[in-house]
């Protein structure tokens, strides 16, 4: 740390992403991508001139995005913001809504950015722990007054709260803003977007990273009442006004507008999910049962770190938090279903000490 950095971020801890390694091909399993390209309506639009067009700024309201997305989710314009990557969205939400007199809680295992974002803007926080069983249990949140963020599947998790129990958790005090990052909604969850019409305090976000194979364009964007986005594109153009270019808008619409192409890649994910956490049964493995693109697993004769070593080593790349709570787990990001049988077959190496089990 130079002597020239601000006092005020004394002790921020930034967030770590997964590793993203260039050494070797890895069967990357560790920060929950797409194994599938993006639709090929994605590519051909791409190609179709907007690289020249490079030269000019892109729209600052990315309108022809919103459009496509209010279209999609039965909603106005002005209920929509987009944002470069919805890692920009949330920080957006969190400037927006949150400061001295307003903090914001969030359960003790879910996505790590919550934090760095209230230390990045002196925001108090506090860690509302989860249950035994990984879930949220909505009535811990009865008497908070501050903010709440969840992540709904959660992150690390993949566990999913129901819609009730979400609604429950907006009744419960208007005067607080809920968010409800939806990052991995559409592999087999529900959205709480069509409550928007109906709570002036729900934020929900969401993602073109992981459903819709476009994480290197960085596209978010989050869905509210106009009145609280409105709020957000202050925040927007008070930082970054041109912050979605012009290829990543061209992709993300012509990515929403491809139902077909979605619809078969996420059913693909889930059943490759299906499969793989057969497998890890079978090996004695205990698996938080997941709602997401991704499984949190306790490995068996094995510590996890162990395992995520003894894979790598073997090529592939799955993800170990040195977070006490999940500690003893991987997670997995599903993948192909090649993936899938590779990742089974290099585990089923790694405990039996062999080449070929
Ligand atoms: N929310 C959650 C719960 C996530 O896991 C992630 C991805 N790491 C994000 C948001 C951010 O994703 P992106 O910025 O790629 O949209």
């Amino acid at each position: 740390m130079s002597e020239f950095f601000s006092d005020c971020l004394n002790g921020l801890v930034p967030y770590v992403p997964g590793e993203q390694p260039r050494d070797k091909k890895y069967i990357k399993l560790n920060t929950n991508e797409s194994p599938f390209a993006p639709s090929p309506k994605v590519i051909e639009a791409i190609d179709k001139g907007q690289v020249s067009d490079l030269r000019l700024y892109s729209d600052p309201t990315a309108d022809m995005l919103v459009g496509a997305i209010a279209d999609y989710y039965s909603v106005d314009k002005d209920n929509v913001v987009t944002s470069n990557g919805s890692d920009e969205i949330l920080a957006f939400i969190f400037r927006a809504f949150c400061g001295k007199s307003k903090g914001i809680v969030f359960p003790n295992v879910t996505y790590g950015f919550y934090k760095v974002f209230a230390q990045l803007f002196n925001i108090d926080y506090r860690e509302i722990p989860l249950k035994k069983d990984f879930s949220i249990d909505v009535s811990d949140y009865e008497n908070i007054s501050d903010n709440v963020i969840i992540a709904n599947p959660n992150a690390q998790t993949g566990v999913f709260l129901s819609v009730e129990n979400v609604e429950n958790l907006i009744k419960q005090n208007p005067e607080r803003i809920v968010v409800v990052d939806e990052a991995y909604v559409d592999f087999g969850g529900q959205t709480v977007i069509p409550l928007v019409k109906k709570y002036k305090n729900l934020i929900v976000v969401q993602t073109f990273s992981k459903s819709r194979s476009l994480a290197g364009a960085r596209v978010g964007f989050c869905v509210c009442d106009k009145a609280l986005a409105d709020d957000i594109k202050t925040v927007k153009f008070s930082f970054n006004p041109y912050n979605l270019n012009r290829l990543s808008i061209v992709a993300a619409t012509e990515a929403i507008k491809d139902k077909d192409y979605f619809v078969k890649t996420t059913s693909q994910i889930i059943e490759n999910r299906e499969f793989t956490e057969k497998e890890l049964d079978k090996l004695g493995f205990e698996t938080v049962s997941s709602t997401a693109n991704f499984l949190l697993t306790k490995p068996k004769g094995i510590s996890a770190k162990e395992l995520y070593l003894a894979l790598k080593q073997k090529g592939v790349l799955v993800r170990y938090f040195d977070n006490s709570l999940i500690s003893d787990y991987v997670r997995i990001t599903v993948g192909s279903r090649e993936q899938m049988e590779i990742l089974i077959q290099k585990t089923k190496e790694v405990l039996t000490g062999g080449q070929n089990a």
